[in-house]
């Protein structure tokens, strides 16, 4: 079975030779406050460092999801201005579960891109905090890195918090347009579910409320961090993998060139077949996630037809549950998984 799922999704190759060393080399059994946990946490964190290409000044997190994640930034940035601006379920819950904070919302539709005329009127520049979705994977938009660069330029003041969660580690980041970026591991990273990566700016962790007494409020995130350690016992697996699987892939660059490409050819190969897409503007699709319009009885037909021939479609999500399907182009995936995915359209489509 190929999985296209947009998470969990493919894992990565060589996951299970890594995870038979993990059980050999004993670290399953270590503490986390151990010198082998802090060995193993300090590699890890310098793999991200150096696979993701991260700025110096930047720090990185262990968390448990991207949806701890939106609850971390609620508690640990609490009574600050926040301003939500999102097109899709993913970046709509992260608002909602936001409530305490009382932000500000800005939903743009989904065949624009982000207005910043809108953004200044609704009081962006006066805001701590703005909150956006890089890959909005439940309707597969994307927010180009260019427009990224704009908000930072246009809005120097507040912070800006970005759910990169379908495009961390596929995809290159333009880090500085941001201050604090996270992702949970089954999607881009290729891991099994159950570990999340936090990326923070100097100017992030100055912003920290540190009275907040969470178990895992950033301040001791952070605190611990510097010690290679964690506030809580951690998916210590899943690290070791994480740092394993990063170690063996290429660079970011690469990666990025190799998705964009491969979802391009993919877009046109659809096209051709008459299909239509989610998303009807192609600089606003993402290259990690494609999505895809049609009939109910068609998309389940089709999810039915795949699983005989040993492929996952992605559900729809949300709004477009039953009216569209995913199709994920993370690393894992191989340029034979998109070939089998092609040739059992050609053959459903008779082509
Ligand atoms: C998958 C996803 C999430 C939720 O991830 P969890 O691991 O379930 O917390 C959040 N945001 C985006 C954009 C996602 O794609």
């Amino acid at each position: 079975m190929i999985s296209f799922y947009p998470g969990p999704s493919k894992i990565a190759p060589d996951l299970d030779k890594y995870m038979q060393e993990a059980y050999d080399e004993g670290i399953l059994s270590c503490n986390h406050r151990s010198p082998s946990f802090m060995q193993l946490m300090e590699e890890c964190l310098l793999t991200i460092r150096k696979k993701l290409d991260l700025p110096k000044n930047y720090e990185v997190f262990f968390v448990s999801s991207a949806t701890e994640c939106w609850e971390i930034t609620a508690q640990s940035y609490h009574g600050k201005k926040f301003m939500h601006i999102y097109n899709g379920a993913f970046g709509e819950k992260w608002s909602k579960y936001n409530q305490v904070n009382d932000p500000i919302t800005y939903e743009f539709p989904l065949h624009k891109n982000i207005s910043l005329h809108q953004l200044s009127q609704l009081g962006a520049a006066d805001a701590d905090i703005l909150c956006l979705t890089a890959c909005e994977t439940s309707n597969t938009t994307f927010i180009h890195p260019k427009t990224f660069q704009k908000i930072k330029k246009r809005f120097p003041n507040p912070l800006i918090f970005i759910d990169a969660t379908s495009s961390m580690s596929g995809l290159r980041m333009d880090w500085k347009s941001g201050d604090l970026w996270y992702a949970s591991v089954q999607k881009c990273f290729g891991l099994p579910s159950g570990l999340g990566v936090m990326i923070c700016s100097p100017k992030a962790l100055s912003k920290i409320n540190k009275k907040d007494t969470h178990y895992n409020n950033l301040w001791s995130i952070y605190k611990n961090q510097q010690k290679r350690q964690t506030t809580h016992t951690p998916n210590i697996l899943g690290i070791y993998l994480l740092n394993k699987v990063l170690q063996h892939r290429p660079d970011i660059t690469t990666i990025d060139i190799t998705l964009k490409k491969r979802m391009k050819e993919t877009e046109k190969f659809f096209k051709k077949l008459g299909y239509e897409f989610l998303v009807p503007v192609s600089r606003l699709r993402s290259p990690t996630v494609l999505g895809i319009k049609t009939s109910k009885e068609k998309v389940q037909l089709l999810k039915k037809l795949a699983k005989e021939h040993q492929i996952t479609l992605g559900n729809g999500y949300g709004a477009w549950k039953e009216t569209s399907f995913r199709i994920a182009n993370f690393p894992a995936h191989t340029d034979n998984d998109y070939d089998k995915i092609k040739d059992f359209f050609k053959k459903i489509e008779k082509v």
